[in-house]
């Protein structure tokens, strides 16, 4: 098979079993397309069945299709089972004198001498077996080989997508119906915590793929919304047109011409407000046809149709985003909302009634994304990167969240509903019980104190970290009040902010951190379009190309801090020593201009973040230019094992008991005791108890750690003595693995009895 033939016969195939709207469907297809694709006569696949562990013979092209669904095998068994347990390919030119070989009667297989087959391997698991067969006896060339094991590769993600999401249809389709079946999708966890409650879609703007279902309210209102888009963008294109009249050749402007009449009522005009008419809501009805016909244009043959397909999705965010703009009713969120949707962001966590948000669930994201960050700051169960959940189809359905193990139960029968409802109740008992910790100190049974801050961002931050007896801020993401704008907040608005953080938690500590975006922290007004935005502009680096940001942001804090003197500046990102000069003397600056000026105030204590690899290394002599450091152990984790925090398919690479961050957190450690400086942490880990443990033992002053987290630390810290602590410290360092780590710690805190405040939904196992 030619190279260019194949990759194209790749995508087309891929893009087809895509748009399948079952699993039967899906299989049928694939059979049908990689039998034309390489001409031969028989196309199959078996598929592993999770109730009776066999692999059964699902579709075929060539072979009986009246057996389908009625043979199976078992994983040991055939040519099947010797694909399986090898999860390689097997390529035969006599597949009948191969020794694992076994007849099968009525399949029709006895006049096929050649066979190749290759595994369908999805996160590990090998899902089914794709093979091809023919009567000649000749061994498959290996350009066949590669294709069919291209192939199964590229299509497992699908059949897994098909799998999981079962018989809930079409994702186009145009009924807005709501699946009754129960369904289980996986994700990660994002925070711990079960929820029941009722989905709410979440779009984000102009995306077609993010619309939910949903029926319409009033039909006539609906077609007026949608006339009245659909004007505004003939407008539009009028005006692109007559703006590119003297640049564009005529024939070149005619695709103007293409796109009004595919707005046309004979076209996609047409069809949209049929659909409408039969009861979608407008958004809906543009989404789904829109997208059947981008799906038609992609899988065309003739590469110039194809491109189309662009331009029909162009028009279809066009009118998307004008309809956006007209249909301003604010959605009537359910009294127990969980959240659904692409990708969520913390700005949307606004948008639900104070008191209504129980659970989130995103398709996109892990549990480090900001998003999961902000839902542990609040205490709301949330499960991250639950790639197969078809979310458009499921508003106002029921669903359980449970953030312990990072599932998504959709309409759960009674009995489950009724056992994470024994969780939830359960959850609420020990944290009553965990109250009465809220004055109690910080210590170990041998006197050894371990303040602990919190981190913030939202205002109701304050409020629950007091409650729970935060002995100052570790951290406030800055960021928070810049991302909920639509611009950037002024120095007065700035420093209104930052005085209410301030006064709030006087005379206890609040660190600031400047602003730090990029990475997965957009502002919707200051876009960052990069490659690699881990490794890009971000953080330090964007404010000191940025100095007029960081001197009003800086202004704002020192203003705010007077008559309180409770504040402390913290730079994020930092990796060059001269990145620390530069802020240090920006902030000198900022400090006697307001002396200047007639403020009464001091000059902050000024720290750095460990969060580079780079910082550990550097960490003494960072120490040396600054008051106190602290460690960003999120993204210290993420930059020293090369894994994404927001990829949820190597989540369960991403780990910081990994013996390496240990190692980091160590020498950073010693680094700010030799150099008789302060130290804390204010990632994620400085919130797991046995981390907590860890951390105090290597010399941590304090943790910072969201407020959901401080009574079970605090809880833990009390029951131990530094001797214990020092010793599962000295323990833990020689161990070789982070599941070894993780092991012995669980075990350490089961001793001490307080794994029952780590996670009660560990009482509910996978399997129900
Ligand atoms: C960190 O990286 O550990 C950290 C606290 O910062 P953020 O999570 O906001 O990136
Ligand atoms: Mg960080």
């Amino acid at each position: 098979m030619a190279d260019t033939f194949m990759l194209s016969s790749l995508r087309q195939i891929v893009q087809e079993v895509n748009t399948a709207s079952s699993l039967q469907q899906a299989l049928d297809l694939i059979v049908h397309r990689v039998r034309r694709a390489m001409g031969t006569e028989v196309c199959s696949v078996y598929m592993y069945d999770a109730t009776s562990t066999d692999y059964v013979f699902a579709a075929t092209e060539g072979l009986n299709a009246d057996m389908v669904g009625k043979v199976s095998l078992h994983a040991s068994e055939g040519l099947i089972g010797y694909v399986v347990s090898r999860e390689e390919p097997l390529n035969l030119d006599e597949a009948e004198k191969h020794p694992s070989f076994k007849f099968f009667e009525g399949i029709g297989e006895e006049s096929f001498s050649s066979f190749l087959g290759a595994p369908i391997i999805h996160q590990r698991k090998v899902l089914g077996v794709l093979t091809v067969q023919q009567r000649e006896k000749r061994r498959f060339d290996e350009s066949e080989e590669a294709f069919l094991v291209t192939i199964s590769a590229q299509l497992a993600g699908v059949i897994a997508h098909a799998e999981a999401t079962g018989d809930l249809g079409s994702l186009t389709s145009s009924k807005p119906a709501t699946p009754q079946r129960s369904a289980r999708f996986f994700g990660v966890p994002g925070a711990p915590g079960v929820a029941i409650g009722e989905t709410m879609v979440m779009s984000s703007p102009a995306d077609l793929n993010s619309v939910p279902d949903r029926p319409a309210s009033d039909i006539d209102q609906e077609l007026d919304y949608f006339w009245r888009s659909l004007d505004r963008v003939r407008a539009d294109i009028h005006e692109l047109d007559a703006a590119l009249a003297n640049q564009l050749r005529p024939e070149e402007r005619a695709l103007f011409d293409v796109y009004l009449q595919m707005l046309n009522d004979n076209a996609f005009g047409g069809e949209i407000s049929d659909r409408i008419r039969q009861g979608s809501w407008a958004q809906g009805a543009v989404r789904s046809v829109i997208l059947e016909h981008v799906q038609t244009f992609e899988r065309m043959e003739d590469s110039y149709l194809r491109e189309r397909a662009a331009d029909v999705r162009d028009l279809g965010r066009r009118v998307l985003e004008y309809l956006q703009q007209a249909n301003t009713e604010r959605p009537v969120y359910p009294q127990k909302t969980v959240l659904i949707g692409e990708e969520l962001t913390a700005s949307m966590l606004g948008e639900v009634p104070t008191g209504q948000l129980v659970g989130l669930v995103s398709v996109r994201g892990s549990s480090n994304s900001h998003v999961a960050i902000m839902a542990r700051a609040l205490g709301i169960p949330t499960v991250m990167g639950a790639v197969d959940l078809p979310f458009q189809r499921l508003e106002h359905s029921q669903i359980i969240v449970d953030g312990y193990n990072g599932t998504a139960i959709l309409n759960p029968d009674e009995e489950l509903s009724a056992q994470y409802q024994a969780i939830i109740t359960e959850e609420e008992q020990l944290s009553r019980q965990l109250e009465t910790l809220r004055d109690l100190p910080s210590e170990t049974t041998d006197g050894h104190r371990v303040p602990l801050f919190v981190n913030t961002g939202l205002v109701s931050d304050v409020a629950r970290s007091l409650d729970r007896g935060a002995e100052g801020v570790g951290l406030y993401r800055t960021e928070v009040p810049f991302l909920l704008r639509d611009r950037f907040p002024s120095e007065e608005e700035q420093r209104l902010i930052y005085r209410e953080q301030l006064e709030a938690f006087a005379p206890l500590p609040v660190t600031m951190r400047t602003l730090d975006i990029g990475g997965d922290k957009a502002l919707p007004y200051f876009p960052i379009e990069e490659e690699n935005p881990f490794l890009g502009w971000r953080g330090l680096r964007v404010t000191l190309d940025h100095p007029e940001i960081f001197l009003a942001q800086v202004r704002a804090m020192l203003k705010a801090s007077q008559g309180l003197d409770n504040l402390r500046i913290m730079l994020p990102m930092v990796t060059h020593l001269s990145e620390i000069d530069e802020a240090q003397s920006l902030i000198t600056r900022s400090y006697t201009e307001l002396l200047d000026e007639g403020y009464r105030i001091s000059r902050a204590p000024v720290g750095v973040m460990i969060e580079v690899p780079a910082a550990v290394y550097q960490a003494r002599t960072f120490a040396r230019k600054v008051d106190f450091l602290s460690v960003g152990s999120n993204d210290l984790t993420q930059y020293l094992l090369a894994v994404d925090r927001n990829n949820a398919r190597v989540a369960p690479l991403y780990h910081s008991y990994h013996p390496a961050v240990l190692q980091a957190l160590e020498q950073v450690a010693d680094a700010a005791n030799i150099e008789g400086k302060m130290l804390t942490i204010c990632g994620e880990l400085a919130g797991e108890p046995g981390a907590a443990l860890l951390l105090m033992a290597m010399g941590y002053d304090a943790l910072s750690m969201n407020a959901a987290n401080i009574p079970k630390v605090k809880q833990t810290l009390r029951c131990v003595s530094r001797d214990q602590a020092d010793e599962m410290l000295q323990r833990v360092m020689q161990l070789e693995d982070a599941e070894m780590v993780h092991g012995y710690m669980q075990a350490k805190l089961d001793k001490l009895g307080i794994s029952q405040y780590l996670s009660p939904g560990a009482l509910v196992s996978m399997d129900n």
